[in-house]
């Protein structure tokens, strides 16, 4: 188990697509232990995709309970659906719809939020580690992280969503 280094912007990197996954093995459950692990080391990280860590292959790791939990001891609403931690492999977004705009953020662009519409509601086929087909619907911020995580897998950061430069703010250094 590691935790793996990330790729930052403006690593030429972050923008090679990744290709699909085909052998289900001992050494893709090491690999996404790790990719676990590293999501979790980094700050306040919902979501990692593969290439982020210099990995080439179509694998997302989200998890919004995090801030499903923080909502609830601020008594906020969280807009959200919440499936707890969900490792999909080959995802596919089989509909989207909706179009919501909301602040995003990166482990690979640590010094950048900005504003970013997405659609609101979409469904994803994915494959799990055990090769099952999952369908998922998600809603909201989860919808939000899933497509964020998505747009590596195709060499996309949210700064290339970005409409206008007034979107994007500086982020405050963590402590
Ligand atoms: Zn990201």
């Amino acid at each position: 188990m590691a935790v793996l280094d990330i790729l930052t912007y403006p690593d030429a990197r972050l923008k090679q697509p990744s290709l699909p996954v085909d052998s289900f093995d001992k050494n893709l459950t090491n690999f996404i232990h790790d990719l676990e692990q590293t999501m979790d080391a980094g700050p306040g990280g919902v979501g990692i995709a593969a290439p982020q860590v210099n990995k080439f292959l179509r694998i997302i790791i989200v998890d919004v309970s995090p801030m499903a939990n923080m909502a609830k001891t601020k008594k906020r609403r969280f807009k959200s659906s919440n499936h707890g931690r969900l490792i999909l492999i080959n995802p596919e977004i089989t509909s989207a719809s909706g179009a919501e705009v909301a602040r995003e953020g990166c482990l690979s662009v640590p010094d950048y939020t900005a504003n970013v519409e997405r659609p609101g509601v979409i469904t994803i086929r994915a494959k799990t580690v055990n090769q099952e087909i999952k369908n998922i619907e998600c809603k909201g911020f989860e919808a939000r992280a899933m497509l964020h995580e998505i747009d590596h897998l195709d060499g996309k950061l949210f700064l290339d969503r970005i409409i206008s430069t007034r979107e994007l703010f500086r982020r405050k250094v963590y402590n």
